[in-house]
């Protein structure tokens, strides 16, 4: 027998479910002979790629670990004193492996299905309850996508709500984060809002103010006492902002008891790895007043149909889907991850254990101060709570030197240096700073009298700022401490929310696909997790070399000249490309182009973004395909020919086709001065077969976390980077710590200069190992999975908008309108979908009254087999009250989800049987997955708002209601 030794695995058929004998069926079935026939009648000819895609040959899974074992080890893992909002942590083993490392939460997806998520919906009202009792505010958010957004959120947020509508001065204290106040200069310039730099002790506050902002501890880590600046604003009517570091938190009085209105920061140190600047998640407090004022998600408490205990998003009308430009913020996919881990680091800790960690962190930076200041060092700060400051002089070259002959960053500004201490950081750690600043001076640590001092370390907190009020007193902080409690707690509620573990999650322009475990392990290897993004430059050769193939790839892939790798999501993306085009107009003495030409179908973040980035909005109509109207769109692009700043185009269209006329659009957009903004969440029927810049755009975002694998995580991370044409590469998003100029940069629209920079290797290793070959076989199978969906329900629903041939791209949307005469609304299919162990696709966008479908190449037949099969019978169903036989207020729509306590209840009243309403496929009966809380009331709890976990007597049965099975009787 002759042995084939060349064999290797290739990781695109591990990722793209369809074998050979299912496909030859599905293709059977649409009635095409081959693939290839299929997208010559879905991808018009004149938009199709003429060469293969230029990349690398593709790796197997196991080649591609090895060759990025090498590629880490070119990141040096230094011991990390920088601070400057980034801390090294433990991470607890517990959280790690089962949430961060664990598929049954990291794919699940945004909560919008709340029967189906209370897990996570639980896990983000931990967070909130948590941000709530550290800051001392009334309210708190679901997470925002960092520190610096966070801030300049409130900033809007406080501009939106000024009283003095001619009021446009924000204080901004000299002593944030520089990277913070580069992302507000961002925000602020497009407003006409001025920022008033300086000192908040000598700052003079005017009438034109309308806002101020201060960090506490500041940014070199004095602890500064904001109650008297605080009453001076309000006396004026000046709202303040404060970003608070959640650790010092425990220990020093929080905001909320000295006056602050806002207060926003980071919870990266509860827990989450570094990662080179993210993913962590921000939060956000305030009172309650402002609620309706409030960016990002909210997790509300309110009841199900049972009158139970249930959670779901709060206020939604707040948001873009619903407020498009008027909505509070553009945010869409948020930190929910994070945020998730960051709640459970509180709730493994406790109070008294995230105290404990607060105090020795403390302890460290006072041993370490007092032991420098012995050797004759003297240490700055007044008052701190972690971060030491020393101007070195002369011995600023000789200390940098020993710092990384020990393997040691510091933060060095000139001859001045910040040291901030961590969870990490150990008393032999402390003791080897001591040791080489002794060194330098010619002396021993004997001189710092290092033992001696270790024995009596006090506070230097001063006493009006220690904090007295308690904090994280609700049971489930005081509860879960042993690990076996801890891992049970987490199962319990994994076991509530649906994730791809269990089936397909349909999400049209949503792209759930496959997120394969050889592109989620680096992501906590510690060449990757433990590095800072103001880390050296020559200790990060491993992540430069991951951007540098990356921003290649994705140029090669969009047809784009460059990237930028900075926006933390696709909405981001959105904002920092709109900025970009804004600064390319204002460079060419065209400031007056500040109008964006937005079809009525666009996703409610492309007018939120339009808005952010200073523009006005003109809505472009839709034609009875779903297509832009080409000649409304030319005569609103005449009309505003002067003022045109850009179009905002999605395509494949948000109704899943590819629009014929594409280029004659951008073809009009330039011709009258504009600029062509293509919103790339539907890239998933583009890679390979055509591209952004091959149909006319200038700028498109990706999101990674829909075409490019990385996880949705319930509700976030994400990253959105930016390709840009040629003329626009000198705009790209500058930083304020790192440069990364191209020459005319606009200022950062992220914290960290390469955004949520670990999670980058998900789509770095997906691209790596599929290839060319296997992307465009990605978007083909992606395309045939959505056509082979079509023709199985297209007998039974009828589908809107097909290209001229008849098919769709790689989504499509079903009308479900003409059930409304029967009282079946497009919401009781998706909750009826649950019952049949189905996520619902996107329901009601971008046309109310439908649910738009989009299986990704991920899924086998087998799978859309079932989901079809959920359809048709879901039809039957909804027959059955047409024709009389259901009744029309009783029926297993109406009343789904079905939970498993209503089905085995004692009372059974309704007009079908329990295995109708429970097991209404055989399939269901193999495996079910059972929502853990009845169809969710959402008006019951905005009426109410309860946004923090409530005392868990509130939920405990009467004595009454509880039967005691007897036994031996
Ligand atoms: C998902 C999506 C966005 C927003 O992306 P986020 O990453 O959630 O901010 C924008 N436009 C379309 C069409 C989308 O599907």
């Amino acid at each position: 027998m002759k042995l084939n030794i060349d064999y290797q695995e290739k990781f695109q058929h591990r990722h793209i479910a369809p074998n050979p004998e299912d496909t030859e069926k599905m293709l059977k079935t649409i009635g095409v002979s081959t693939i290839d026939e299929l997208i010559g009648e879905t991808v018009p000819e004149k938009i199709r790629l003429k060469a293969p895609l230029n990349l690398p040959a593709a790796k197997s899974e196991f080649d591609y670990l090895n060759t990025l074992k090498v590629t880490a080890s070119k990141n040096k893992v230094f011991k990390s004193y920088i601070g400057q909002g980034y801390y090294d942590v433990i991470v607890p083993g517990v959280i790690q492996r089962n949430i961060l490392e664990n598929p049954g939460w990291y794919t699940q997806y945004t909560p919008y299905q709340a029967e189906i998520a209370q897990g996570r919906l639980q896990a983000l009202l931990n967070f909130q309850t948590m941000v709530i009792d550290l800051t001392g505010m009334e309210i708190a958010n679901a997470s925002l996508l960092d520190e610096g957004t966070a801030a300049a959120e409130a900033m809007f947020m406080q501009y939106s709500l000024r009283k003095n509508q001619k009021a446009n001065v924000f204080f901004v204290s000299e002593e944030l984060f520089p990277q913070t106040i580069d992302i507000l200069k961002t925000r602020s310039e497009p407003y006409g809002i001025k920022l008033e730099i300086g000192n908040h002790q000598t700052a003079e506050l005017t009438d034109d103010m309308f806002g101020a902002i201060v960090q506490y501890p500041a940014g070199n880590g004095e602890v500064y006492n904001y109650k008297g600046f605080a009453d001076a604003l309000h006396q004026k009517n000046i709202k303040l902002t404060v970003v608070a570091d959640i650790m010092s938190l425990t220990l020093l009085t929080p905001p909320g008891e000295w006056g602050a209105d806002i207060v926003v920061g980071s919870t990266q140190r509860f827990g989450i790895p570094m990662g080179f600047g993210g993913p962590h998640a921000a939060y956000f407090a305030t009172k309650e007043e402002y609620k309706r004022s409030i960016p990002g998600r909210i997790i509300g408490v309110t009841i199900d149909s049972a009158g139970n205990y249930a959670l779901r998003m709060a206020l939604q009308t707040r948001e873009q889907h619903i407020r498009r430009d008027k909505a509070t913020s553009n945010i869409c996919t948020a930190q929910a991850l994070l945020a998730i881990m960051a709640g459970m680091y509180a709730v493994y800790h406790g109070p008294k254990g995230v105290k404990l960690i607060a105090e020795r962190i403390h302890g460290l930076s006072v041993l370490l101060a007092s032991a420098l200041n012995e050797l004759g060092y003297e240490q700055l700060n007044k008052a701190y709570f972690d971060t030491l400051k020393f101007d070195l002089g002369v011995l600023a070259g000789p200390i940098h030197s020993e710092a990384l002959n020990n393997e040691s960053n510091f933060h060095y500004n000139g001859t001045e240096v910040t040291i901030s201490l961590d969870e990490t950081t150990s008393p032999e750690d402390v003791k080897n700073i001591v040791r080489f600043f002794a060194k330098v001076k010619g002396k021993t640590l004997a001189d710092a009298n290092f033992d001696a001092l270790r024995e009596n370390i006090e506070s230097v907190i001063p006493a009006e700022l220690q904090r007295t009020s308690a904090y994280l007193t609700h049971a489930l902080f005081n509860s879960h401490h042993s690990e076996h409690e801890m891992l049970r707690y987490i199962k319990s509620l994994e076991t509530k929310d649906l994730s791809l573990c269990h089936s397909m999650i349909a999400l049209g322009s949503c792209t759930m696909k496959l997120n394969a475990t050889t592109e989620m392990v680096p992501v906590t290897w510690a060449e990757f997790s433990k590095m800072h993004p103001f880390a050296p430059t020559d200790q990060v050769g491993g992540y430069m070399q991951i951007f540098d193939e990356l921003n290649k790839w994705l140029s090669e892939i969009t047809g784009f000249a460059a990237m930028s790798l900075q926006p933390n999501a696709g909405a981001q993306g959105e904002y920092a490309g709109l900025m970009v085009i804004r600064a390319y107009h204002n460079d060419r003495g065209d400031s007056h182009r500040n109008i964006a030409l937005i079809p009525s179908s666009a996703h409610g973040t492309n007018p939120a973004s339009a808005a952010m980035a200073g523009m006005k909005i003109v809505v472009v109509k839709c034609d009875e395909n779903g297509n832009i109207d080409v000649e409304d769109m030319r005569a609103r692009a005449e009309q505003y020919k002067n003022e045109l700043s850009c179009l905002m185009v999605t395509y494949p269209s948000t109704h899943g086709v590819f629009e014929e006329s594409i280029i004659e659009i951008c073809e009009i957009i330039h011709a009258n001065g504009g600029q062509v903004y293509m919103d790339g969440a539907n890239m998933n029927a583009q890679v390979g077969l055509t591209s952004p810049a091959n149909i006319g755009a200038d700028v498109c975002h990706l999101n990674l976390h829909k075409t490019f694998c990385i996880p949705h995580g319930g509700g976030g991370p994400g990253m959105g980077p930016i390709g840009v044409a040629k003329h626009l590469v000198p705009y790209l998003p500058g930083h304020a710590v790192v440069d990364i100029d191209n020459g005319k940069a606009i200022h950062a629209v992220s914290s960290a200069p390469w955004g949520s920079a670990s999670i980058l290797l998900i789509s770095h290793a997906y691209i790596a190992m599929m290839g060319g070959e296997g992307l465009t076989n990605a978007t083909k199978y992606a395309i045939l999975n959505a056509n082979y969906i079509k023709t199985r329900l297209k007998a039974h629903y009828s589908v809107l908008y097909t290209g001229s041939k008849g098919r769709c791209a790689h989504e499509m949307i079903l009308d479900c309108r003409s059930f409304k005469q029967y009282g079946i609304e497009v919401v009781d299919i998706a909750k009826r979908l649950m019952d049949y162990g189905f996520h619902a696709p996107t329901v009601s966008f971008p046309v109310a009254g439908t649910v738009m479908i989009e299986p990704t190449e991920s899924e086998p037949k087998h799978e859309l087999d079932r989901f079809c099969d959920a359809m048709i019978s879901i039809r039957h169903e909804i027959e059955d009250i047409e024709k009389g036989l259901s009744d029309k207020a009783d029926n297993p729509l109406k009343n789904a989800p079905h939970t498993a306590a209503v089905i085995t209840g004692n009372d059974w009243e309704h007009s079908y049987t329990r295995q109708k309403a429970g097991f209404p496929l055989p399939y269901v009966a193999a495996y079910k997955f059972w929502p853990s809380v009845g169809r969710v009331n959402d008006t019951y709890g905005d009426r109410t708002l309860i946004c923090s976990c409530p005392p868990l007597s509130d939920y405990e049965f009467e004595e009454s209601e509880v039967t005691t099975p007897e036994y031996g009787t």
